[in-house]
């Protein structure tokens, strides 16, 4: 393994790229005070990452408020970045500089039991397109990010298991886009990313941060001390799939597209209320969501995935839980709102906020922005290319 050979010094290159990128120090003497380097050798490695394209400097005043200094930054033309957010019934591609300003974004209706032929084709030709009708063109790219909804294999870079994906167990992606792209391919799982992307992008500042997602499925994404958190095998935030039958019908168990009984997603999904209402997509519910009886529906449904989320709120303590998904609005928001406030712990819900997302839609490209420059940006990688 390639990484295996780089060795990360704490004062090198790749770890003063970090310190700026994540704002702890922006100038040459913040650098100096934060790793008690010389003045000369701040200035070596600084002129390296320079010269590679990774910083640039910009004139500011806010931090002194008089006259101008020099600080550096991330370099947004250090070179393009595709991303490809893959739901169950959807997707969404865009290009980016490289902090993540969205140069055109695009979105298409697409199951995702089309299988993965058809899709990442889809998502291939859209890549291309993308990159032609940029300035810089296909040489500038520099990764690919990809959200998809499954738990993710980290190790063997594979979609494992996935209850809905027929075709895509052990695909590899990564694979698929290998010959037109010679680039790092990376991928995680949707709802991960749209967390990583509201972390990032949004709210910097809060380290533990949790993302339900209601759409066709049910799913979380956890991040906890600023990072993702997915478990030993990618299945943690899983909580479509806990049993919590909903206990006020005398039915027997429903069963879950994941052939077991009594899961959260076979009463409260969007695909259950899709079955319920006979309709085929969220989206076709969502047009009759004014209507009494589907408005109840909803509410009940809220109420139902409050009981999961103030279980997940219970274990893990976020300071903000942001939720997502086409099925959800604001009736549905705030029944699950409530019933997590009777459900949860005081201290639990102390501070918490339960909000929709800013980034709405585009969360999870931004998290794929997230991924693909902490790969590319990590101070081994970037040490190694700086002492080539
Ligand atoms: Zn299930």
């Amino acid at each position: 393994m390639q990484s295996d050979s780089l060795s990360i010094s704490s004062t090198g290159a790749g770890a003063i790229l970090s310190l700026v990128r994540s704002g702890q120090a922006t100038t040459r003497a913040a650098l100096m005070a934060v790793t008690g380097l010389s003045r000369s050798t701040i200035g070596q490695r600084l002129d390296r990452l320079i010269q590679a394209g990774y910083l640039q400097v910009i004139s500011t005043t806010i931090s002194t408020g008089g006259r101008p200094v020099e600080a550096l930054q991330v370099n947004p033309d250090y070179g393009l970045l595709l991303l490809a957010a893959v739901g169950a019934s959807g997707f969404r591609v865009a290009v980016t500089d490289f902090c993540g300003r969205m140069l055109e974004v695009h979105s298409e209706t697409c199951a995702i039991t089309a299988g993965p032929d058809v899709i990442l084709s889809r998502i291939r030709t859209l890549f291309l397109q993308l990159l032609q009708r940029t300035p810089q063109g296909k040489s500038a790219l520099r990764g690919i990010g990809i959200g998809l909804p499954g738990p993710i294999d980290f190790v063997h870079k594979a979609i494992v298991q996935p209850p809905i994906m027929q075709g895509w167990d052990n695909f590899s992606v990564p694979g698929f886009f290998a010959a037109d792209f010679p680039v790092p391919v990376l991928m995680d799982n949707d709802v991960n990313l749209m967390a990583l992307g509201e972390h990032r992008f949004s709210y910097p500042a809060e380290q533990d941060l949790l993302y339900l997602k209601l759409g066709t499925g049910i799913g979380s994404g956890i991040v906890m001390s600023g990072k993702i958190q997915r478990g030993a095998l990618g299945a943690a935030g899983d909580l479509g799939h806990w049993f919590l039958p909903d206990w006020r019908s005398q039915q027997p168990l429903r069963t879950c597209r994941c052939g077991k009984q009594g899961c959260l997603e076979a009463y409260s999904s969007g695909w259950a209320l899709c079955d319920e209402w006979q309709v085929e997509s969220v989206r076709m519910l969502m047009l009759q969501a004014e209507q009494p009886a589907l408005r109840q529906r909803l509410q009940a449904a809220g109420v139902h995935q409050g009981e999961a989320l103030a279980m997940a709120i219970n274990l893990l303590n976020p300071a903000r839980v942001i939720v997502g998904g086409e099925l959800l609005n604001e009736p549905l928001l705030a029944s699950l709102r409530e019933t997590v406030y009777l459900r949860s712990g005081a201290l639990s819900t102390r501070t918490l906020h339960i909000d929709q997302g800013p980034l709405g839609e585009n969360a999870g490209l931004y998290g794929g922005v997230a991924l693909v420059t902490d790969y590319l940006l990590s101070p081994a990688l970037v040490d190694a290319i700086c002492l080539r």
